[in-house]
């Protein structure tokens, strides 16, 4: 079983309220070997929300406000379903501040990259789950 972004599923929980829609991602639910979990909606955000950035450790939208405590209890309960349904294996969105693994945006909102995770990928992987982007599919 894997844990998967639930905008790669074809769930319109992005920022903008649409998704990221990869069929493999979506077969994947289908086939029951995938569960969708979107830890930016679970952590009490609304869809649509404004955009954010992680700026020197802090999840920041794009006025200003800090969202880190409900990006952080979105990744939790994220963890949650993960280690529940027991999930070894992670896909999840590039570059979000809370899906991205590897390089995430770099706080500038200019579509520039650093190196890092998004505080769900952080969670997920101190817990032994192993993650992969849809950019490696
Ligand atoms: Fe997709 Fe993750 Fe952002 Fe939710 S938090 S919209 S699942 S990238």
């Amino acid at each position: 079983m894997k844990i998967v972004s639930a905008c790669l599923a074809g769930v319109n929980c992005r920022y903008d309220g649409k998704s990221n829609t990869i069929d493999y991602v979506v077969d994947l639910v289908k086939s029951q070997d995938a569960i969708p979990v979107c830890p930016e909606q679970m952590g009490g955000l609304t869809t649509p929300r404004e955009q954010a950035e992680i700026v020197d450790g802090r999840v920041c939208t794009i006025t200003g406000k800090d969202v880190t405590d409900l990006f952080e209890r979105g990744a939790y309960e994220g963890l949650n379903i993960a280690t529940l349904a027991g999930c070894r294996e992670a896909i999840l969105k590039s570059r979000s501040p809370s899906c991205g693994y590897g390089k995430i945006y770099n706080g500038t909102y200019s579509g520039e990259m650093t190196e890092g995770n998004g505080l769900f990928a952080k969670l997920l992987s101190e817990n032994g789950i192993d993650i992969i982007t849809e950019e490696d599919l």
